[in-house]
């Protein structure tokens, strides 16, 4: 399976998208699509147990200096994904890109500029870039 470039799935999803383009509607699945990122992601917790959530508070202070604080600082996560609960995460996100495609083309947005300009903010700013 080769990957589409971003431009042609964006020109895939905007000829899926001719019938129903309403702009409320598209925003409405793409947060819905979103949730269901999310949705999935504490399943694998709760429902799979592949992975365990452990937080608490981060032993960060202003005066740690930045490159410290990237050894400091925790993902609050234990365990790696199952092949199954991966399978779900990666069709959700699908569908929230879907989305996100279809807003896109909806507000003449291109999707490759997207992230060629986040990524150049990314190699601009370089260690955390934190918002
Ligand atoms: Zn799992």
């Amino acid at each position: 399976m080769s990957a589409p470039t971003l431009d042609q799935f964006q020109r895939q999803v905007s000829e899926l998208l001719l019938r129903h383009r309403s702009l409320l509607d598209v925003m409405s699945k793409y947060d819905q699509t979103g949730s269901a990122v999310n949705r999935a992601v504490a399943k694998a917790v709760t429902e799979c147990g592949c992975i365990e959530l452990n937080a608490k508070k981060q032993a960060y202070s202003d005066d740690t200096d930045l490159t410290e604080a990237q050894s400091v600082l925790q993902h609050h996560m234990n365990g790696q994904l199952c092949e199954q609960c991966n399978d779900v995460l990666r069709a959700e996100l699908g569908r929230n890109l879907f989305y996100m495609s279809a807003l896109c083309n909806l507000l003449d947005i291109n999707l490759e500029e997207v992230v060629a300009r986040e990524s150049d903010k990314c190699s601009t700013l370089g260690l955390f870039n934190m918002r």
